[in-house]
């Protein structure tokens, strides 16, 4: 019978737990790793993909009407995220990374809402037509 993890097993038993220097000494998360969400508003277009695609439903999106457009507001709960990291995948602007900072854990759930907000501008109004002026017309004709 073959033990293929007993090499590594007895190595690390005499091995300092790699946490030993924590929280001095933080040690970076491998490639790939999804941790903390990082929101850019002044990327984001408000196309509303990433609510689409986030299954456990922790993106939400407040509009409010403001003089100059609409006041977006984005807002990532993550104590329910599970780092899918389908919400970047499909943003097309690249307004949302999973970062690999892995420092998650609080005593305050508030803590762990990540939000941003930007102004989406109105439409510029469409040039006022100018209006048929029969009368000045007869005026040109009677010339
Ligand atoms: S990583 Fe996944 S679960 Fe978390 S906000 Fe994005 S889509 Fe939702
Ligand atoms: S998918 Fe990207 S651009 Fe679209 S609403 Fe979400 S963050 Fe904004």
């Amino acid at each position: 019978m073959k033990f293929p993890y007993l090499k590594e097993a007895i190595k690390s038993a005499f091995k300092k737990p790699s946490t030993e220097p924590y929280p001095k000494v933080n040690k970076e998360a491998p490639e790939g790793y999804r941790g903390k969400i990082k929101y850019y508003p002044e990327k984001c277009v408000n196309c509303g993909l990433c609510i689409r695609v986030c299954a456990p439903g922790c993106i939400t999106r407040t509009i409010e009407k403001v003089e100059e457009g609409d006041k977006v507001t984005f807002t990532f709960y993550q104590g329910q995220c599970t780092f899918c990291s389908l919400c970047a995948d499909f943003c097309p602007r690249g307004a949302i990374e999973l970062t690999k900072d892995y420092h998650l854990a609080v005593t305050d759930p508030k803590d762990l809402i990540v939000s941003g907000t930007f102004i989406k501008k109105a439409p510029p109004k469409p040039p006022v037509q100018p209006q048929n002026q029969p009368a000045a017309k007869n005026q040109e004709s009677n010339a």
